[in-house]
């Protein structure tokens, strides 16, 4: 089945995004049962109040363009039949093809999906990339799931999704527990719907492929590499010598284990690290390879032989110049801000911080390095890989790293300069440096008809 929704009213409706029996469910941390996207809204209205947004254009940004959902039936290994539900928000097109990430997690569902869809629009708008925001996912816990299984329900969610994505239309890319290869078998799957002679003009219809299925060098550690551009950057402005920096880091996963591996040769020690397996911590540093190389064989940082376990308070308490939330959504909140002892939260996570959360942040004058500027890396490489693909072109790494840094920094340019001129926040400021490139796209084209 397949409902097509377009430009539907928002509900607000609860949910919580941290699973329990997660080291981030502890009483302490658990966060108020507040609507994902409606935390989005409130943080678009501060900025469009602040900055004079013309309200028929905030109208629109206040709802998705279309939403998909999505109902497919998939042969298990045992012969029997599971029914999943799989979403895609477009949330807006205005600069471009809808862009977004792909998650598989139990936590998705439409509230979370039109949340991350609508940060994808401000964030290809902040980053100046021509594609437009979406996202999508299927409520699902893939551990549970064979590899032919994932396979199979990969394929049929393609399938089922049909022309709601396409290369030039919508094109998805990895997010939570999916990755390079979950991208081939879509690739594979789209293909194999279009006429023979279509298909080779058709490969960036996702993006986070394997490089020699088309990806791009340096896709995989983009999102991580981003981040510590801009650690640096805000580290040079602050005159804190990250030889000397002590970092914690939330989620181990491609965005914190990459982060943590190319901050490794600035010398910075990372000192307390969690994941949903639980938390370790190490004040003389944990080595990011190294504990890499655990994670892969034992699926978490759990039993990371050189740190001492921890709790998630614990965590959340340890002093350091730096904090990395690179998990889930809602993580800083009224209760947990008051535990962090940093100067820097730079959210490598979609959504980390809730609104409350945001104030006291700010009372507290801890720096915040927002997430669509945070972690846009990912998506600059990803519009990177479509270009090359179009152009049937490879660049070697050197090139992608550069381009990179130099569009990543410039945003970030950008959204320090809206700061100072608008005596805002950092978050507040990337609201209106992206709602004002997609404003006066709105302007100059009209409103049909
Ligand atoms: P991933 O699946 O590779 O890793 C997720 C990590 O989060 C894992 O280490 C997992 O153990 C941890 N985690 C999950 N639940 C947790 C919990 N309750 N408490 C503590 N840790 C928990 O995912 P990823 O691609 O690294 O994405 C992480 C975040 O970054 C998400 O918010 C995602 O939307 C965002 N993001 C990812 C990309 C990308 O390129 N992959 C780009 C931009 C933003």
């Amino acid at each position: 089945m397949t409902t097509v929704t377009h430009a539907s009213e928002p509900s607000v409706k609860s949910a919580s995004p941290v699973r329990s029996g997660s080291p981030a469910d502890s009483a302490a941390s658990r966060p108020q049962k507040v609507s994902l996207f409606e935390n989005v809204i409130r943080q678009f209205n501060k900025a469009t109040t602040l900055m004079g947004l013309d309200p028929n254009i905030g109208k629109i940004l206040s709802k998705p363009q279309n939403e998909i959902t999505v109902n497919f039936p998939v042969k298990m290994d045992d012969g029997r039949v599971e029914v999943f539900t799989g979403y895609r928000v477009q949330h807006n097109s205005a600069l471009g093809p809808f862009k977004g990430g792909l998650r598989y997690h139990p936590s998705v569902d439409i509230d979370e999906v039109r949340a991350l869809a609508a940060w994808m629009t401000w964030k290809t708008a902040l980053t100046h990339i021509p594609f437009g925001g979406a996202k999508g996912g299927i409520q699902i816990d893939p551990s549970r799931y064979s590899s032919d299984e994932l396979q199979r329900i990969s394929r049929r969610f393609t399938y089922a999704l049909g022309d709601n994505i396409g290369p030039e239309y919508d094109i998805p890319a990895p997010d939570v527990n999916t990755n390079p290869q979950i991208m081939a078998w879509i690739l594979d799957t789209y293909l194999s719907t279009i006429p023979p002679h279509a298909r080779q003009n058709c490969t960036h219809v996702v993006t986070g492929k394997p490089v020699v299925s088309g990806g791009s060098l340096g896709r995989d550690k983009a999102t991580g590499q981003g981040i510590v551009f801009l650690i640096e950057q805000w580290a040079e402005d602050k005159g804190l010598d990250l030889s000397n920096a002590t970092y914690t880091l939330q989620g181990y996963g491609n965005v914190g284990s990459w982060a943590a591996r190319l901050l490794k040769p600035h010398g910075s020690r990372l000192i307390a690290v969690e994941d949903h397996t639980g938390a370790v911590a190490n004040p003389a540093g944990i080595d990011a390879d190294h504990l890499y190389e655990h994670v892969r064989a034992k699926g978490g940082v759990r039993g990371y032989p050189s740190a001492t376990p921890i709790d998630h308070v614990a965590l959340l308490k340890t002093k350091a110049d730096i904090f990395i939330p690179a998990a889930m959504e809602s993580q800083i909140t009224a209760v947990t801000a008051p535990l962090l002892d940093v100067k820097l939260v730079a959210e490598g996570a979609n959504g980390p911080t809730d609104i409350e959360g945001d104030n006291l942040l700010q009372q507290r004058r801890i720096d915040v390095l927002p997430d669509f500027l945070c972690n846009s890396g990912g998506v600059i490489v990803s519009y990177f890989e479509w270009l090359q693909n179009k152009r049937s072109e490879y660049w070697d790494l050197d090139e992608v790293d550069a381009k990179l840094k130099k569009q990543i920094l410039k945003a970030y340019r950008a959204v320090r300069d809206a700061a100072g001129q608008f005596q805002t926040d950092w978050r507040t400021a990337a609201y209106i440096v992206a709602i004002r490139h997609i404003e006066t796209v709105y302007k100059e084209r009209g409103i049909f008809p």
